[in-house]
């Protein structure tokens, strides 16, 4: 078994999407072993992507992200950090696969609906972001 983080971010939350995303989560067949609505700040949100403060979208995507609540999730299942990935679908909805959920659910490239940890160091880093070992169940 494997966990992953996720994200459902402010443009599917806004459009009250988030249900029909956790039926395809859970219908995929993850366990939620950890769920929260928050409302990130803006040095949150920096600090979640530092990954990415080099990259011309960054100041963009941390404004996005803190605009609204998302509601994080931590998702359990077999190579859980390769479905979720898989599911989610390509970053740019244009580009993502039919049946995924950003082909279905994102706006455009940057409000692209949901978050997917890319590896477990990341997913490691991202889950402790977030959640303490007491709220994992
Ligand atoms: P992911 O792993 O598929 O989420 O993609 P990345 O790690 O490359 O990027 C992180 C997030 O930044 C994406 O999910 C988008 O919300 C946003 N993003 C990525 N590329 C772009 C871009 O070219 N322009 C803008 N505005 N946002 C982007």
């Amino acid at each position: 078994m494997e966990r992953t983080f996720a994200i459902i971010k402010p443009d599917a939350v806004e459009r009250k999407m988030a249900g029909k995303i956790l039926d395809r989560i859970e219908a995929a067949g993850f366990t939620i072993v950890g769920m929260k609505k928050i409302k990130l700040s803006t040095a949150q949100a920096e600090g979640f992507y530092y990954v990415h403060n080099q990259r011309p979208f960054f100041k963009d995507l941390c404004a996005f992200m803190s605009r609204s609540p998302v509601i994080t999730l931590v998702l359990e299942k077999e190579n859980a950090i390769a479905a979720w990935r898989e599911l989610m679908g390509a970053t740019n909805p244009a580009n993502a696969a039919e049946g995924t959920i950003r082909k279905e659910f994102a706006v455009n490239i940057e409000e692209n609906s949901t978050h997917g940890s890319d590896a477990p160091e990341t997913a490691a880093f991202e889950i402790a972001y977030f959640f303490s070992q007491l709220e994992l169940v």
